[in-house]
């Protein structure tokens, strides 16, 4: 977006609120407790029952998700965690919170997400643990990346910020099967609580260290205290911990919004639609076709975080950054997801010369992808006026 466009008509992302946000918000400030209140166990409750997942913890963001979830599982310094260079910044600088040093695989060219053969080689001595992150919402490889993982020892930690409501073989993401399962309720995620987080443990044990951390490292059972208690006020620091709570407001407005989860994921499915069907229209759908949609699986079903198409940029000597400004002049905002952090000055110093190493998956999808507009309350007529402005932008620049 350059200085002087006007305001996007159809930004990248976006929150859907409602009347009945809204009235949730309310009702919870006028309670008597705006934090540490009964929002908290009941959102977390209801998250636990929509996912199928035995442990929910809210938190005040998914980057702090990520830091309890390293925490609570025991990561800390000399371990080695393997993740995608295909990600956002959290996902490594939440592990070096923790001290560990964080190993970058390479990605399928075409989804962006982990390719196993690629994690397999990075797995040594040190390694602790794979995170893998379902790129725009689309499940990694889980049967393999899980297979390495119980073969080698390994911790599985899913970043599954882009991934509410995505399912693999049927099962959601994020239920309960990996060690630990990161959410974030960022206003361009699924469900929003203006900042917010979550994690999901199997293990009731993180769970429980996972709530001491995000609160002060307090303990409030007597049975883990390391002396007799004065009196009733006596509450027992006993590790370095963080405020990381959700508040009862949030908590409430993330009640509401779980409850219109299934509508939402079933309008992002409905907009994908619309757009692979506009996209064949304009631009066909031969391999070498300008605009490639995500590709699609059988045994997986995206949750549409975004939708992410690919556009050979070199091959049609076409500049990124100057459609992106054209479109952005049509009122169409677009991003890129992401970066390869292998690319950016800070995480390429604190990984070394392994920050060098090929990655030629990375390099190529990190080369065509392009996020368009994607969120609930984009309609058909939206889709379709980012299709053509697409295909207007695209022509006029490649000439
Ligand atoms: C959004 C996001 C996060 C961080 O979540 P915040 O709530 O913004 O802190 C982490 N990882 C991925 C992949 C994300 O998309």
């Amino acid at each position: 977006m350059t200085a002087g466009n006007p305001p996007l008509t159809w930004p990248y992302g976006r929150q859907t609120i409602g009347e009945a946000d809204v009235a949730a918000v309310v009702e919870a400030l006028h309670a008597d407790l705006l934090t540490c209140g009964p929002q908290v166990a009941a959102f977390e409750g209801e998250l636990a029952a929509w996912l199928g997942a035995p442990h929910v913890t809210v938190c005040s963001n998914g980057t702090a998700a990520l830091h309890l979830a390293y925490a609570a599982l025991g990561l800390g310094a000399g371990d080695e965690l393997i993740t995608t260079p295909i990600t956002f910044s959290a996902t490594a600088s939440a592990a070096y919170q923790v001290g560990l040093t964080v190993r970058f695989a390479d990605v399928d060219p075409i989804t962006g997400n982990l390719d196993p053969a690629s994690v397999a080689r990075l797995i040594g001595p040190r390694t602790r643990a794979i995170v893998p992150v379902h790129l725009a919402g689309l499940p990694v490889d889980l049967d393999a990346i899980t297979a390495l993982a119980r073969d080698a020892g390994l911790l599985l930690i899913e970043d599954a910020c882009h991934a509410l409501g995505a399912t693999y073989h049927g099962r959601r993401v994020a239920s309960g099967y990996a060690d630990a399962a990161v959410l974030s309720f960022h206003p361009v995620k699924h469900i929003t609580t203006g900042e917010g987080g979550a994690v999901v443990f199997a293990d009731a044990a993180h769970q429980r260290r996972a709530q001491r951390l995000r609160h002060h490292g307090i303990e409030r059972d007597p049975a883990a205290w390391s002396q007799p208690s004065p009196g009733p006020w006596y509450h027992e620091v006993v590790e370095q911990g963080f405020n990381y709570r959700l508040p009862d407001l949030l908590c409430a407005l993330g009640r509401a919004q779980l409850a219109r989860l299934a509508d939402f994921l079933g309008a992002r499915a409905a907009i994908a639609a619309t757009y692979r069907a506009a996209i064949a229209d304009r631009f066909g759908a031969a391999a070498d076709a300008a605009v490639r949609p995500p590709a699609l699986f059988d045994d997986r079903m995206s949750a549409y975080h975004l939708f992410a198409v690919a556009i050979d940029f070199a091959g049609r000597r076409l500049d990124r950054g100057r459609l992106m400004n054209a479109l952005a002049a049509r009122g169409v905002g677009t991003q890129v997801h992401y970066i390869p952090l292998t690319l950016q000055p800070f995480h390429r110093q604190r990984a070394g010369a392994h920050a060098a190493e090929p990655r030629p998956g990375a390099d190529a999808y990190y080369a065509r992808t392009l996020s368009l507009p994607m969120y609930p309350g984009l309609d058909d007529r939206g889709v379709h006026a980012v299709v053509d402005a697409l295909a207007t932008c695209i022509t006029e620049l490649s000439r």
